[in-house]
């Protein structure tokens, strides 16, 4: 299955470049790798892929950046980035890879298999929930619906209390630790966006209405206002479409950071972080989002969206401009059509 992406990089380099040539320079380093050409997409394809989905919605502006932080909506509303990291580790970016943004609620995923790595996945499956809520991502009437149970990490509710289910002695601790977390799925050192963070810590007072609420229903301890302090922070880290796409193929490689070759996590745990943005991802959107993509994924506030090609690669995409549910729209439209172009729905199977 897939071959193409096995394969390494040189080899499908010399083998394009004897497409491209007359004749090959040397016949013996690209003999073998001939029949693949016909086999399946090439690292090029993969380019202009993306580069025809960038092309395609760039001139797309529905939706509009996100006011409710108000430093978001001085983001420029252009910006428009895409790339995907292959499970053996090659980049392939288009657009604006420099662009730097918070990467708002995509941070749940980590921290989610955080508590999972740190305390086992029933803490998560019957300490948080894991079932879609179906309602928007701040939504206290489904806090309301169950009392605080029923949820899952990916909705703030959820995300906050697994925030404050991370070992540590202090807020500061805690943060380090979970911005630690990340930096291993990035393979980079995160850094804080100090002024995403100090804008979302003056205008959060409803996820800290929603920590409380939680602590009403004993779901998190006396600790919630460090709770949602640490999740801000976590929310205001930066980062760029390339990170993020490293992020994703992570998972899409069971746990093994396919670029810096660490372990983050175990093939099972990874298993279980993917059935749960499958679920809620996307929050009550995830279900259209699933039906047309087939990708686990994960979007944010700030634009930014991961998905993940189990066993392929992942894919991320920037741009600011969100739809009624909080989701990029041009992120959304661009990676399903990558999905599509690349044959990498896992739910499409092709009868032998
Ligand atoms: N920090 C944002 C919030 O809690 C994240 C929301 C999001 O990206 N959907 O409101």
């Amino acid at each position: 299955m897939n071959a193409w992406i096995a394969l390494p990089a040189s080899l499908v380099l010399a083998a394009v470049a004897w497409t491209t040539t007359a004749a090959p320079q040397d016949g013996g380093a690209v003999s073998g790798g001939l029949g693949y050409i016909d086999s399946g997409p090439t690292e090029p394809d993969i380019d202009a892929v993306l580069r025809d989905a960038h092309a395609r919605y760039e001139g797309l502006k529905d939706g509009a950046n996100a006011d409710y932080i108000p430093v978001l909506d001085e983001v420029d509303s252009e910006l428009f980035a895409i790339a995907l990291v292959t499970v053996d580790g090659r980049v392939h970016l288009v657009g604006d890879g420099e662009a730097r943004f918070s990467i708002q609620s995509i941070s749940k995923v980590f921290t989610m298999a955080q508590v999972m790595a740190q305390s086992g996945p029933d803490v998560i499956f019957d300490g948080v929930g894991v079932d879609a809520t179906g309602q928007p991502f701040n939504s206290v009437v489904a806090i309301e619906e169950y009392q605080g149970r029923e949820m899952n990490p990916l909705v703030n509710a959820g995300a906050i209390t697994a925030t404050g289910l991370v070992q540590g002695d202090d807020a500061d601790a805690i943060f380090a630790s979970i911005r630690a977390n990340l930096s291993k799925y990035a393979g980079r050192e995160l850094t804080l966006d100090e002024a995403v963070c100090e804008s979302e810590l003056a205008t959060n007072q409803h996820n800290r209405a929603i920590a409380l609420l939680m602590h009403s229903y004993g779901l998190i301890d006396e600790h919630h206002e460090r709770a949602v302090e640490v999740y801000t922070k976590q929310c205001s880290l930066s980062v760029d479409t390339r990170d993020l796409a490293v992020m994703a193929a992570t998972f899409a490689n069971g746990g093994k950071n396919p670029v810096t070759g660490e372990v983050v996590l175990s093939p099972d745990l990874s298993s279980k972080v993917l059935a749960v943005m499958a679920t809620a991802g996307l929050y009550d959107d995830a279900g259209k989002w699933l039906y047309h993509s087939g990708l686990p994924a994960k979007s944010g506030v700030g634009g930014g969206i991961l998905a993940v090609a189990p066993g392929r690669f992942g894919i991320a995409a920037f741009s600011p401009r969100l739809d009624a549910a909080g989701n990029s729209v041009r992120a959304q439209k661009a990676i399903i059509d990558i999905v599509e172009a690349l044959d990498a729905n896992p739910y499409r199977v092709h009868p032998r």
